[in-house]
């Protein structure tokens, strides 16, 4: 007898070397967790720390701590503990605010860094909205016009006009990955710089961005980094823009002398002109503290796990769900894979609605899309075949 979709995942599970990393988050077993795509699981030592942070370090050395507790240069120490994951350097990289004001300091800098006559932003017609909403007004203050593009057709319609593409490196909504490393090519053929927004690739996959040459990046920490609830998020400049970076929210904390309180602004060196105000220390302090389970991690394996972790599913959906009831929009090919699993559904919310209840947790995307988002760090192949399996189940016996 053939093996089955259950003996199948013990067997992967068993030869996964990323599986004994799910022991550092704070899980239960009863749960399959398929929504770290939206909101990362808490690393089970960030507690303890954060307690630490707060009794100690504010409680105790209060003021003290913007030197004595590393406070003060959070932002770009942080910074370079996400840099590897990106495929970046050391020093090109600052965390802080979200990543909505890091696309609206990326798009109006990078608007300022391009040269003259270039009056139009490409915007990933497909993007998150936020980033378009921001971009749009950026465009406004900037004198520049928003072109709505396909990330598809950026070859196509970037050129002699063109100041920037804002792109999302994986699509929110249909898990489709992004070419960045060929639309990152097409815009600098073009004279344009390449803008990427990587809230859904960041800790799912290698990025690659000094590699690649991305111009600016952005991204959120929340997700695959699992830095918490609105933890902040980071601003990549490449170290080739460093010194032209003209910031549009030019904080005291981004001046050369923040403590000379002098009334004119002077753009501090490197990453650190990315700051703004005060950083918002304890939710740094715990994205920081929740990084230490990437050490010894390679984002390569990660992606590994990641498309081993979809195609399971995948398959498992294929040989339970009755024939039709889902549509996948999520791309098979693997170079346009993202880490999650998006499926079009008819009755997508009270289906996401019975699912959460029997505890297979992912989310909806109105009007009818269910997304699975494949954590490698602590998502299993069992628990593949298991939301596989419950969402046959309910599929079979609709709620309501
Ligand atoms: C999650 C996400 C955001 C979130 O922006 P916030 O400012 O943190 O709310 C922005 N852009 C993309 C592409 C996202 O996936």
């Amino acid at each position: 007898m053939s093996e089955t979709y259950e003996e199948k995942a013990a067997r992967l599970d068993a030869a996964d070397g990323l599986a004994a990393y799910r022991a550092k988050f704070a899980l239960d077993e009863e749960t399959v967790y398929l929504d770290g795509n939206s909101l990362g699981a808490l690393p089970a030592h960030v507690p303890a720390r954060m307690a630490e942070v707060i009794t100690r370090e504010w409680g105790e050395l209060r003021i003290r701590s913007w030197d004595e507790s590393g406070w003060w240069t959070a932002p770009e120490r942080i910074g370079d503990r996400i840099a590897p994951i990106v495929g970046a350097a050391a020093g090109q990289i600052v965390v802080g605010d979200s990543t909505s004001v890091n696309v609206f300091k990326a798009v109006v800098a990078g608007a300022r860094l391009a040269g003259e006559g270039r009056d139009e932003i490409l915007v990933d017609a497909t993007t998150f909205p936020t980033d378009g909403y921001i971009a749009e007004s950026a465009a406004r203050l900037t004198g520049h016009r928003v072109v709505p593009v396909d990330p598809e057709d950026i070859a196509g319609a970037a050129g002699s006009r063109t100041a920037l593409a804002l792109v999302n490196h994986v699509d929110y909504r249909t898990g489709r990955l992004r070419d960045l490393p060929g639309t990152t090519a097409a815009l600098h053929a073009a004279g344009a710089l390449a803008v990427w927004d990587l809230c859904h690739s960041a800790g799912a996959l290698p990025v690659g961005l000094d590699a690649h040459g991305v111009d600016l990046a952005v991204g959120c920490t929340y997700k695959y980094l699992n830095g918490g609830p609105g933890s902040p998020a980071y601003l990549y400049v490449a170290e080739r823009h460093q010194a032209a970076f003209d910031s549009p929210l030019p904080g005291w904390n981004s001046h050369a002398d923040p403590f000379a309180m002098t009334p004119g602004y002077r753009a501090a060196e490197g990453a650190l002109r990315g700051r703004v105000g005060t950083p918002d220390i304890l939710s740094m302090l715990a994205l920081e503290s929740a990084l230490d389970v990437w050490d010894g991690v390679r984002i390569e394996d990660v992606r590994a796990k990641s498309l081993a972790l979809t195609d399971f599913f995948l398959e498992c959906v294929r040989a339970y769900v009755p024939g039709g009831r889902v549509t996948p929009v999520t791309p098979e090919a693997h170079a346009e894979r993202g880490s999650q699993v998006a499926l079009a559904c008819p009755d997508a919310p009270a289906v996401m609605a019975e699912l959460i209840g029997r505890g297979v947790v992912g989310d909806l995307r109105r009007p009818d899309v269910l997304r699975f988002g494949f954590t490698p760090l602590y998502v299993g192949f069992a628990d593949a075949e298991r939301a596989a399996r419950i969402l046959a189940e309910v599929l079979e016996k609709p709620a309501g």
